[in-house]
C-alpha cells in the first residue's frame, strides 16, 4: 500500500506521529477503514480523522468568557463577527472519493446524518467547486438523535453551517466569504449578527444575547473575519436548559457540568447588574430547572419507567436501521418505544438508557443508607 505520509498532511514529523498513531481508533463505515483520534493530542484536534489517503481535521474546541465586556476586548483586538450559536451536535461534512461523509465531533461517520445531509442538501456543486474542504455545522431540530432541541421553521432534523475549512490544514473561509458562497450554493447557515468592533460589542452583544434568551435560543459565537480566532457566550436560557437536562439524569452527568453552568449564571447576574427583584427571578428559574427534572425522574423510577434520553428520529427505513446498529456497536442500550411508518420512511422513538440514575435512585428509594 502506498505510504499516505499522514504525518506530513498533520504537520508532525514521522517519529511523532508514530508514537500517536495508536491513539487512533480503527473504524468502518461502509466496508471503508477509517481511524479517529478520540481526545486532544499534540497539537491535534479531537475528532480527526484519517480515512484512504486524506485528512479530515477536528473541529477546534472553542473558548468562552463569563464575563462579555471585560472578556471580548481582552480576546479580540479588531473586528469580529457575531453569529448564532446553535444547539445541536457538530458535523463536518466532506467529499472523499465521490461520497460524503458526515462525522460528529470525535470523528465517527454518523450513517443518519450522512443519508440526512445527502437527502436535504445537494452538495455535489459545491464540493466540486470546493474539493478539499469539509463544511462545518450544526445539526439542530427535535427530531434528533443526540441534542433534540427546538427552533422555530425546523420541524424535523436540519443542518446549519457555520464555517467552511481546509479539512488537510484546517484554515477557515474568511466569514463574509464564507457566508456569500454558501448562499450561492443554498446551504442553510447559522444566523449572522453583523461585524463589530470590541467598543461596539459592549453595548451590541449584550442586546443581541437578550434577544436570543428571550426567544429561548442557545447563545453566539464571536469569530475573527478568518476565523484564527472564536469565543462563545451562551444565554441564561441556555443554561438552564443544559441543567433541566442534566438534573433529569443526576447520577448520569458529571458534577462539574451542572457546576459550571450554575457559575456562568452567577457571572451574568452581575454583569447584567441585575436588581435584587430580578436577580430573585433568576434564581427561582434556576431553582427549577434543578429540582423540578429531579423530582420527576425520582417519580418514575418509582412507577418503573424507562429511565434515559428520549429521541425522536424520521427517516428512510435503511438510514434509521443503520443508525439504531450504529448505537447498540457503540454499547447503547436503547429501548423502543414507537416504530411507525410514515411518508418519509419510519418514525422511531427511543430511549437511550442510562443506568446510573436508575440504580441510585432505586437504591435510596429503598431505604438505603448514606453516611454523609
Ligand atoms: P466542543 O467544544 O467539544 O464542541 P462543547 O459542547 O463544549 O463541545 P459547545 O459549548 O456546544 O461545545 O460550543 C462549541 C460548539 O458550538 C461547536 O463545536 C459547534 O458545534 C457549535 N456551534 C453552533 N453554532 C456555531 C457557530 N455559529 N459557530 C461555531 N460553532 C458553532
Ligand atoms: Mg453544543
Amino acid at each position: 500500500m502506498d505510504d499516505p505520509a499522514y504525518h506530513r498532511k498533520l504537520g508532525l514529523s514521522k517519529a511523532t506521529f508514530e508514537r500517536i498513531e495508536d491513539e487512533f481508533s480503527k473504524r468502518y463505515y461502509d466496508g471503508t477503514a477509517y481511524r479517529s483520534l478520540p481526545d486532544y493530542r499534540k497539537n491535534l484536534e479531537k475528532g480527526t480523522v484519517l480515512i484512504a489517503d486524506t485528512v479530515v481535521r477536528g473541529f477546534p474546541k472553542i473558548p468562552r468568557t463569563l464575563v462579555l465586556e471585560e472578556g471580548i476586548p481582552r480576546y479580540f483586538g479588531g473586528e469580529f463577527a457575531v453569529e448564532e450559536k446553535m444547539n445541536g451536535y457538530n458535523v463536518r461534512v466532506t467529499r472523499i472519493g465521490g461520497e460524503i461523509y458526515a462525522f460528529t465531533r470525535g470523528g465517527i461517520v454518523c450513517p443518519y446524518t450522512t443519508w440526512k445531509v445527502e437527502a436535504d442538501l445537494d452538495l455535489d456543486p459545491f464540493f466540486d467547486e470546493y474539493p478539499g474542504t469539509m463544511l462545518c455545522g450544526e445539526m439542530v431540530g427535535p427530531e434528533n438523535p443526540y441534542t433534540p432541541h427546538d427552533y422555530e421553521g425546523i420541524d424535523s432534523l436540519a443542518f446549519r453551517a457555520f464555517d467552511v475549512r481546509d479539512r488537510e490544514t484546517g484554515d477557515s473561509l474568511p466569514v463574509s466569504d464564507r457566508r456569500a458562497i454558501l448562499d450561492e450554493f443554498d446551504v442553510p447557515q447559522v444566523p449572522f449578527f453583523g461585524l463589530l468592533t470590541p467598543s461596539e460589542a459592549v453595548d451590541e452583544v449584550p442586546r443581541i444575547v437578550d434577544d436570543l434568551d428571550e426567544a429561548g435560543r442557545e447563545g453566539i459565537v464571536m469569530k475573527t473575519p478568518h476565523v484564527t480566532q472564536q469565543l462563545k457566550y451562551t444565554t441564561s436560557s441556555a443554561n438552564r436548559g443544559n441543567l433541566e437536562f442534566a438534573f433529569s439524569l443526576p447520577f448520569d452527568y458529571g458534577q462539574d457540568f451542572m457546576f459550571r453552568r450554575l457559575i456562568r449564571e452567577a457571572f451574568q447576574s452581575v454583569e447584567w447588574n441585575e436588581s435584587p427583584d430580578r436577580a430573585r427571578e433568576r434564581a427561582h428559574a434556576l431553582g427549577e430547572a434543578i429540582l423540578l427534572p429531579m423530582v420527576d425522574t425520582i417519580e418514575n423510577v418509582r412507577d418503573g419507567k424507562t429511565i434515559g434520553e428520549p429521541h425522536t428520529v424520521r427517516g428512510e427505513a435503511e438510514a434509521i436501521e443503520a443508525l439504531l446498529e450504529h448505537f447498540r456497536d457503540q454499547g447503547l442500550q436503547l429501548e423502543i418505544e414507537t416504530d411507525e411508518s410514515v411518508e418519509a420512511g419510519r418514525l422511531v422513538r427511543f430511549v437511550k438508557k442510562t443506568q446510573a440514575t436508575k440504580d441510585k435512585t432505586d437504591a435510596y428509594l429503598d431505604g438505603m443508607i448514606v453516611q454523609e
